[in-house]
């Protein structure tokens, strides 16, 4: 064992060292925040210039300094209750220093060019839909990544190695798991509504909605669920997102359609619940990782909970709707509020993955874990992903796409190398389902109290249970200790068939 005084101030040098990376971290997210919101565009130039001598500090994250000040910690007492403060910072920042660390630069520059070009070639290949001209690419991108899983290490499955960037020490057999008692009783549930000759009525959303009136009602939204708007902001952008820019600064974006009301509107709820988790970082820990989302697929359970499970219930738009039919007098007021609950709660089998509801999403998301799983392990070849993709679409969603683009070549993440991130978001979706169904349990009359436009005592749960941890516990232990049990599909079909028996009544 080290001495003790010795270990506690390599934690201390530790944490300063960690906390000045991400306050780098969050001036680079600044000027990202800027390009996307506020930047004129013959600034280019400039950014390009100021993000490059930003990214020299990540040789602030590779430094031996850091990994002695790391093995410091790591040979004392000071971790040995593995939930302390500084245990989970230890693990954490191991873990990243890990992945940092283990990667040959060759490798790292190699990925960086074939990246650019394999995008490049992947946009080409999406207009023409011509999935040959990004086959190549795509290729030589799941080599590289091939390369990236074994230079991290993983016990005989690479795809851990991958998953494990997003879903910190999640495998893929668990998760694996979990999606295929998922698969069977969803495609039968989106089968069953799809013959059910019930149509939800969404040419309501195809009216007119005033830009002024969807930014005011989403502005009232955000804020009535708890968005703190002294501490954060809402912006456009054309791409949608939420960036923490540290402890009192969490912005979120969204984009409106005068023709359509429920993107921006379900948008916003979505961004918000991402900016509630990091407004719920308790402003101490910022910095560290006690103070930063356990993995993509928990904070996507924040977003997915006020997005859907709140934002798509009965109870919530008891108390809104009254609200958006004042906002939108032209457009809704012939619209009873059951038929526009109808409308927000359509589930129909779709070609596009980002415009599909929140049922069949997850089949989306099933088919793209099991092709990248299995062009991963050189299951499927590269040149076999249209017809693969073709033929999962079919049976699970009973759609076959008319051309690559509206298939295989639909979406930017493979181009980028990343493979592995597709089962955060219906890992996300199940989290959510699980996480809401418990809140229902401890809190009394959650129903009652969304329905009269109560949200603080779910904003309460989630915070005790889920955001003032930080990355403290990771994702499979905090659902055990939230619910009492591991991750499982029930929750998530539960809710989905409330709804198809509600307005399908299948
Ligand atoms: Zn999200």
């Amino acid at each position: 064992m080290a001495d003790m005084a010795d270990a506690r101030q390599n934690y201390q040098a530790l944490r300063t060292h960690i906390k000045e990376t991400a306050t780098l971290g969050s001036v680079s997210a600044l000027l990202g925040w800027d390009q996307e919101t506020q930047m004129p565009p013959r600034a280019a130039e400039t950014r390009s210039n100021q993000f490059s001598l930003l990214a020299r500090m990540h040789e602030r994250q590779t430094s031996p300094k850091l990994g002695e000040m790391l093995s410091a910690v790591e040979s004392s007492e000071l971790i040995q209750d593995p939930f302390s403060d500084a245990a989970a910072i230890a693990r954490e920042v191991r873990r990243s220093y890990n992945r940092a660390t283990k990667l040959p630069a060759t490798l790292v520059e190699e990925i960086a060019k074939t990246s650019v070009l394999a995008h490049q070639s992947w946009a080409e290949a999406r207009k023409a839909s011509a999935f040959k001209t990004f086959e190549p690419w795509l290729s030589k991108t799941v080599e590289l990544q091939r390369q990236v899983a074994d230079c991290i290490g993983h016990s005989g499955q690479r795809y851990d190695a991958l998953l494990d960037e997003y879903e910190p020490g999640e495998t893929t057999a668990r998760v694996g798991e979990v999606l295929r008692n998922l698969r069977q009783p969803l495609v039968d549930l989106v089968g069953r509504i799809s013959t059910s000759g019930k149509v939800a009525p969404v040419e309501i959303f195809d009216r007119r909605y005033p830009r002024d009136a969807q930014e005011k009602l989403a502005r009232e939204a955000s804020a009535a669920i708890g968005f703190d708007l002294s501490a954060g902001r809402l912006d456009v952008s054309v791409h949608p997102f939420c960036t923490d820019l540290g402890p009192g600064d969490v912005r979120i974006t969204t984009r409106y359609d005068e023709s359509d009301f429920s993107s921006a509107f379900f948008g916003v709820l979505h961004e918000t619940g991402h900016a509630l988790y990091e407004q719920g970082f308790l402003p101490e820990h910022g910095g560290t990782p006690l103070a930063a989302a356990v993995s993509l697929g928990i904070h996507e359970s924040q977003s997915r909970m006020w997005e859907n499970l709140v934002g798509r219930s009965s109870a919530f738009w008891r108390y809104f709707y009254p609200k958006a039919q004042a906002a939108f007098p032209d457009a809704l007021k012939d619209v009873a509020a059951d038929r526009f609950l109808f409308a927000i709660n359509d589930i129909r089998p779709s070609l596009i993955r980002t415009e599909s509801d929140e049922a069949t999403y997850n089949l989306h998301v099933l088919l793209r874990f099991e092709i990248e799983t299995a062009l991963l392990s050189g299951d499927l070849s590269v040149a076999d992903l249209p017809g693969a993709w073709n033929e999962k679409m079919k049976m699970y969603l009973g759609v076959a796409p008319p051309d690559d683009a509206r298939g295989c070549l639909q979406d930017v993440h493979w181009s980028h190398g990343a493979i592995g991130y597709f089962p955060t978001y219906t890992l996300g979706n199940l989290y959510s389902a699980q996480f809401f169904e418990q809140a229902t349990k401890d809190i009394p009359d959650l129903d009652g109290q969304l329905s009269r436009g109560q949200f603080e005592p779910l904003i309460q749960w989630l915070r005790q249970n889920i955001h003032e941890h930080g990355q403290r516990y990771r994702a499979n232990e905090l659902v055990q200790r939230i619910t009492g049990g591991p991750l499982k599909p029930d929750a998530l079909l539960n809710h989905l068939k409330r709804k198809a028996a509600e307005y399908y009544g299948v």
